[in-house]
């Protein structure tokens, strides 16, 4: 029996960040499983006759069940082809890609793990962010703003914990986030930026400081997915963002708005 589950992260959404070995998974597959968040160029390193399901949210419908997916892999890998398991950024975070490895290996079928660059680290870095640095920076929480529908996460324990945060499913619930932040004892005028479609030909960002982001933020239309960095690394964005190509983002601890490219 050949057939085996390669769940692949496909990287942050630019399709040129998905590793090499991601590449040439896509490149053997019998059917490729993807949603929404990844790279639909992607799908062209598969075969032409490779199945392509789509198991992501259609606007006004229903994602197919974690559930669902869980056992259609499994049982496609029993039937004996190679189902690549396509997720947005590092399947293991965020991504729900522990629960599909457990079904895989509770029906003792092969899976591999290949792992991605997360949006985590790559959205702040798009908008010339690095999430260490020297003397600024010496660590960094990765967590999440809201569930998967939409409702609050308790922050206080994260809030504090470490110098630079970064919450993925941000931009939903942008204002509470960065208020829970602050009730939980970040100063309002630390540093923060949120960004939107990180990597890809739609990225715009905003920064601005944990008071004034959700405005700027509104202002901007930033809508998911969306990640928000916070902390004091935020204002290096300040220097280093035209440098690194990234033109729609301006501190805006100053107030300005922001949003459209600044050139
Ligand atoms: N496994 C993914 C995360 C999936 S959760 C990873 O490692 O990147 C989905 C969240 O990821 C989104 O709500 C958003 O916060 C973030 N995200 C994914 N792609 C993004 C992108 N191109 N730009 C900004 N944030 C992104």
């Amino acid at each position: 029996m050949t057939g085996r589950v390669v769940l692949v992260g496909a990287g942050p959404g630019d399709p040129d960040l998905i590793t090499v070995r991601g590449a040439r998974a896509l490149a053997d597959a019998d059917a490729v499983v993807f949603d929404r968040l990844a790279a639909p160029a992607l799908l062209d390193l598969a075969p032409a006759n490779a199945e392509r399901v789509y198991v992501g949210k259609e606007p006004g419908r229903a994602a197919m069940a974690q559930d669902e997916i869980s056992s259609l892999l499994v049982r496609r890998a029993l039937d004996g082809d190679v189902i690549v398991r396509l997720k947005g950024g590092d399947p293991f975070v965020f991504g729900r890609g522990g629960e599909e490895v457990l079904a895989c290996a509770e029906a003792g079928v092969r899976v591999e793990v290949v792992p991605g660059v997360t949006s985590a680290f790559a959205a702040p870095a798009a908008i010339g962010v690095p999430v260490t640095h020297r003397e600024m920076a010496r660590s960094v929480a990765v967590a999440t703003a809201s569930t998967a529908h939409g409702d609050r996460v308790d922050l206080r324990g994260v809030a504090m914990a470490t110098d630079t945060l970064v919450l993925l499913m941000a931009a939903g619930r942008l204002e509470q986030t960065c208020a829970a932040l602050v009730e939980a004892g970040r100063d309002p005028a630390t540093p923060a930026g949120i960004v939107q479609w990180a990597t890809t030909g739609d990225q715009r960002s905003v920064v601005g400081s944990l008071s004034s982001l959700p405005a700027l933020a509104r202002q901007a239309s930033i809508g998911p997915p969306a990640t928000l960095v916070v902390g004091d690394v935020v204002s290096i964005a300040e220097t280093t963002a035209g440098a690194i190509g990234s033109p729609n983002v301006r501190a805006a601890d100053r107030g300005s708005a922001v949003g459209a490219a600044t050139a």
